[in-house]
């Protein structure tokens, strides 16, 4: 509707004036999805369950609400609202969020993570934040020393709790849930629902409503997925030859260890294209400087491992390049999630060597949906008689020359290998 008055769709979910002054200087148009249905919900004064990954516009579901709702009860010095999450990059994302949201409502709020100086947090917590966002490990430091007292707070919002699960936090998820007063609002976000993550939200929750935009298996629909048959030996010259394209603007470069992360980017550098990595084994200080110079496009190729690439919210990444595929199929959908963000189109890629086969048939039973062959590149043989079903067999000598699905590289004219034939292995 072109006559609408900005900020009009956020007016309608019932946000007040200041919030929705912020978001139109934010440069946003309409709700997304998830804040189309939690808001009203959550201002309501309900329990949420909601269901969504990062990049769907989660954060601002229950920060917006939130923040109406401290803007409109009394300040008592204590801290009135906690966000928990469960990593620093997270953390601070949601402190900047929480900073654009409110500049017009003069609510204090402050951050508090791991990794770095207590010193300067133990001051910020004793201005009496209105809001406090957390990740578990220093929240529960800093509550047995006496700095940080969750007594009066009155909403508590659980970010991403299935990672939460991942990453081994969730009995100090429940330690905190034990110093909350009973009578509060609880949202509870989480991108899958594995049992242990239900039973929490059962536990935790009363009577809440269900949102959910993104179920587990629904990668975005704005990213064009595609897959490669590679062998091990050949995904570094092929994952070259993609990063000269030139429809790569900025790219993440996923891999299973921190060590391969660091050596990719290393050979990365030696070929000519600028890359960081960015893992657990970084100092925040390193991982915090990656971020902002690939945010910035000073770097354009980040290399990351999947729990510190989680909360990495940069705009305009074009690509994510699976170089390993994920052990656990849910990893698959959050990695591709990094690009194709609030309605821009990006493109997944993953490479699959043959002993990946396995790890590739778990994520397309997760998506249900295969993931289509990179154009140019036939699937290998025994994928398709893999598939029966729903890929057709291939028809070699009725094939067309398969077109070069990228330009080649100068030092080494040749493309990617073709497959390997089977090793014998396969799911
Ligand atoms: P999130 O899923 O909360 O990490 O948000 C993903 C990205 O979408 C962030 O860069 C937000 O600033 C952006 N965003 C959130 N809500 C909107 C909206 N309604 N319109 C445009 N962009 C948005």
């Amino acid at each position: 509707m072109a006559s609408e008055a900005p900020g009009a769709a956020f007016v309608a979910l019932g946000l007040a004036a200041p919030l929705v002054r912020a978001l139109v200087k934010e440069g946003y148009e309409r709700p997304t999805p998830i804040q189309s249905q939690s808001i009203p919900e959550a201002l309501s004064g309900r329990d949420l369950l909601g269901c969504a990954q990062t990049g769907t516009g989660k954060t601002a579901s229950f920060v917006l609400p939130i923040l109406q709702r401290l803007s409109k009860t009394q300040r008592h010095g204590g801290i009135r609202a906690l966000v928990l999450t469960p990593t620093r990059e997270l953390a601070a994302q949601i402190g900047e969020r929480v900073t654009a949201y409110g500049r017009h409502l003069g609510l204090r709020h402050t951050v508090i993570y791991g990794g770095v100086g207590q010193r300067p947090q133990e001051e910020n917590l004793a201005k009496g934040p209105d809001l406090l966002v957390a990740t578990p490990g220093r929240l529960l430091d800093l509550m047995q020393q006496g700095f940080v007292r969750l007594d009066r707070v009155e909403v508590f919002v659980l970010d991403e709790a299935d990672r939460m699960l991942d990453m081994g936090f969730i009995h100090d998820v429940r330690r905190v849930v034990a110093a909350l007063p009973k009578q509060r609002q609880t949202l509870f976000f989480s991108a899958t629902m594995p049992r242990e993550i239900a039973a929490l939200a059962d536990n935790i929750l009363v009577d809440p409503a269900r949102v959910s935009v993104t179920p587990a298996r629904a990668a975005a629909d704005t990213v064009e997925q595609s897959i490669f048959f590679v062998e091990k030996a050949d995904k570094r010259a092929l994952l070259e030859q993609l990063l000269r394209t030139s429809s790569v603007e900025r790219a993440l470069v996923f891999t299973r260890t921190k060590h391969g992360a660091n050596r990719i980017s290393e050979q990365l550098v030696r070929v000519g294209i600028e890359a960081l990595a960015i893992h657990g084994n970084k100092s925040q200080g390193a991982r915090e400087r990656a971020l902002d110079r690939f945010r910035r496009g000073v770097t354009p190729v980040l290399v990351a491992t999947d729990i510190a690439a989680r909360g990495i919210d940069v705009e305009g990444v074009s690509h994510v390049i699976n170089y390993d595929l994920p052990n656990v199929p849910e990893s698959y959908v959050h990695r591709i999630g990094r690009t194709g963000r609030a309605g821009a189109t990006g493109s997944a890629i993953s490479f699959c060597d043959s002993e990946e086969r396995a790890l590739l048939a778990d994520i397309e039973k997760l998506l249900r949906r295969r993931i289509p062959v990179a154009e140019g590149q036939a699937p290998p043989v025994e994928t398709a008689a893999a598939r029966p079903a729903a890929r057709p067999e291939p028809r070699p000598a009725a094939r067309p020359e398969p077109r070069r699905a990228f330009a080649p590289e100068p030092q080494r004219p040749r493309g990617p290998r073709p497959p390997r034939p089977p090793r014998g292995r396969r799911s």
